[in-house]
């Protein structure tokens, strides 16, 4: 780096020398020009999912470029398999991602409704409203947001979030399912998500405190909490969606180990071993000189000694089925069949975790300690035929507290889709049983909160009224967009749309602020504007909460960004690395998963 000397600054400026603070290479990208590249970004990233949307919502396909070929529905899976360069696209797919962790369904319209956040301010950028000013009236109008769509929803009574009642969960999973492929079987599908997440739930006596962090609750209430790994989803191409189904127990893809074994138990009694059934090699090298034959015969006849021993081990317990993480020897596996036992081998530690909580066995991690009281059951071990495979069914666990559900379908894209659908209907289960309110879907609550919020907005002063007011129009770009994708004008469905809820919100009292329930919404099926509180859609109240939470961090982020300053790409990438390969090699990690 050079310094121009101080006189030559003023007397020749044809001598100045630049001053380079910034690495070579390094682009930037100031005010206006920054701000708009990010908002052009973001709103096409938006643009892509829109058309997804809802049950009338298309698929896409997409194509990897070692040519894996994915069909989806969900907005997350889009955007993490499109190769996205730009970063304020980047962020948008950040949305997406944090809505699934959170609460797994949802992020179709956390996309749409950040991008439509963000194109509303371009307009008011555009009539010189200061990004921070607009910032400003998106927090307080999202924080109102949140505030009407509580007031808009039920909660359940404990014996529906029990269980006892199960048809609100049902619905909840049906209407999560209503917009993929599956839903043609989303009947059948929603019994066996209901289940197994009811299954593996577990009640927990109400932390005070902790109740309070999402909305106030009375005290004694029943909780649960729900962890999905419990859950185990198998997959495997072949039969159709029907022949999906819930196993009270876990599906191992693995198969017995030994021919002479049996290949069915009833009443097992399972070992859960963390140890290998193996003569273990030692670190060091070691080196045996035998001279004699009969010298060779001890030392074998030693180690069969050891493997019988550990088997006499597992046969002494009582255990007629034997899981092991590790390894199983041959002359283990001789003896083992020889006393009639089952034996799996070389099983996923996540997969013996489930197991444990499945059929109550513990975890053993040294044979000498196995006892009777370690071992778990099961009312079937079976090795089965799945397709081309063979897989261990432990099965009829009483009182699981994990599951497996075996997904079948017509094909690989068939099941993978029909997998991340299951996963998605699982979260919303969850979601509702963990904070017990739901809201009816179909666009309703959102038509209903942005009628609130424009009224609202009238109460604040200065420009940030002009914010919230956008924001209550980016709200209502959900149902517009479910109307636009049902084949519906998107104009006359706002007009319309407008008029009833407006109506409706007249008619439920003087004072607007009573508590209104979201009633009318998008009828996807006969195409018009209706009453869809009746229609049995239903969604969980954390989704719609999540959803406007993310969508407006996300556009209030990208808002904030004046200035892009970007490095200059890494020299093995070379300068071709600009334009068409760009987004390959560097990036894999953030869709590698
Ligand atoms: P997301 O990824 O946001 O969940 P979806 O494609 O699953 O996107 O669409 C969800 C939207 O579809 C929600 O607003 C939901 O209320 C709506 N929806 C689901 N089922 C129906 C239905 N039967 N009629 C009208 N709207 C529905
Ligand atoms: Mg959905």
């Amino acid at each position: 780096m050079s310094f121009p000397r101080e006189g030559d600054l003023s007397s020749s400026p044809q001598q100045q020398v630049p001053i380079f603070v910034l690495k070579e290479g390094t682009t930037e990208s100031k005010g206006r020009q920054a701000q708009r590249n990010n908002i052009s970004a973001a709103k096409l990233i938006a643009e892509l999912v829109k058309s997804a949307l809802g049950p009338r919502g298309m698929d896409k396909m997409l194509v990897s470029s070692i040519g894996d070929v994915t069909i989806t529905n969900d907005g997350a899976t889009i955007l993490k398999e499109v190769d996205i360069e730009h970063p304020a696209a980047k962020m948008m797919v950040e949305v997406a991602k944090s809505v699934d962790n959170e609460v797994g369904d949802g992020t179709t319209s956390a996309v749409v409704l950040a991008g439509a956040l963000i194109e509303k301010a371009e307009e008011l950028i555009s009539k010189q409203v200061h990004p921070t000013v607009i910032v400003e009236g998106y927090q307080m109008a999202s924080e109102k947001a949140i505030e009407f769509l509580r007031d808009a929803a039920t909660k359940l009574d404990d014996s529906a979030v029990g269980g006892k009642n199960k048809e609100t969960l049902l619905r909840i999973a049906q209407t999560s399912m209503a917009s993929k492929l599956v839903s043609g079987e989303s009947a059948d599908l929603a019994k066996i998500v209901v289940q197994a997440v009811l299954d593996v739930a577990e009640e927990r006596i109400v932390d005070e405190r902790e109740g309070e962090t999402r909305q106030q609750q009375p005290q004694q209430q029943k909780k649960f909490r729900v962890d999905i790994d419990n859950t185990k989803m198998e997959k495997k191409a072949g039969g159709s969606l029907n022949d999906t189904q819930l196993i009270y127990g876990i599906v191992l893809d693995k198969e017995v180990v030994h021919g002479g074994m049996p290949k069915r138990i009833h009443g097992a009694k399972i070992a859960l071993l963390n140890a290998p059934m193996e003569i273990e090699k030692t670190e060091m090298s070691a080196e045996i000189r035998i001279s004699e034959p009969q010298q060779m015969q001890m030392f074998l006849e030693e180690e069969n000694r050891m493997l019988k021993s550990m088997v006499d081990k597992v046969v002494a317990a009582g255990a007629n089925i034997v899981l092991c993480q590790k390894g199983i020897d041959d002359i283990a596996q001789h003896y083992l069949s020889k006393a009639g036992i089952m034996a799996v081998r070389r099983i996923k530690e996540s997969d013996m975790h489930k197991l444990a909580k499945a059929t109550g066995a513990r975890v053993v991690n040294n044979i000498d300690e196995l006892t009777a009281s370690d071992l778990g059951s099961a009312d079937l071990a079976e090795e089965r035929k799945v397709e081309t495979d063979k897989w261990v069914f432990i099965e009829g666990c009483k009182n699981p507290k994990a599951v497996s559900i075996l997904i079948r379908g017509g094909s690989q894209r068939v099941v993978d889709e029909a997998e991340r659908s299951v996963h998605d209907a699982i979260m919303v289960v969850k979601d509702v049983l963990e904070y017990p309110y739901v809201i009816a879907g179909g666009g309703a609550p959102e038509a209903l909160v942005a009628a609130r919020l424009r009224d609202w907005s009238g109460s604040l002063s200065g420009r940030t009224q002009i914010a919230a007011y956008r924001f209550a129009e980016a709200i209502e770009t959900i149902p517009i967009t479910l109307a636009e994708n049902a084949g519906m004008d998107p104009l006359d469905t706002q007009v319309q749309l407008r008029a009833r809820v407006a109506e409706s919100l007249e008619r439920s009292g003087q004072g607007r602020a009573e508590i209104v329930k979201a009633k009318y919404g998008i009828n996807v099926i006969e195409g018009k504007v209706a009453d869809v509180s009746k229609q049995n859609i239903f969604e969980p109240l954390a989704v719609k909460e999540q959803v406007i939470n993310s969508a407006t961090e996300a556009a209030s982020m990208i808002l904030r960004i004046d200035d892009v300053i970007a490095a200059s790409k890494s020299k093995s990438e070379g300068h071709a690395g600009r334009g068409g390969m760009g987004a390959g090699g560097g990036e894999m990690g953030d869709f590698g998963e």
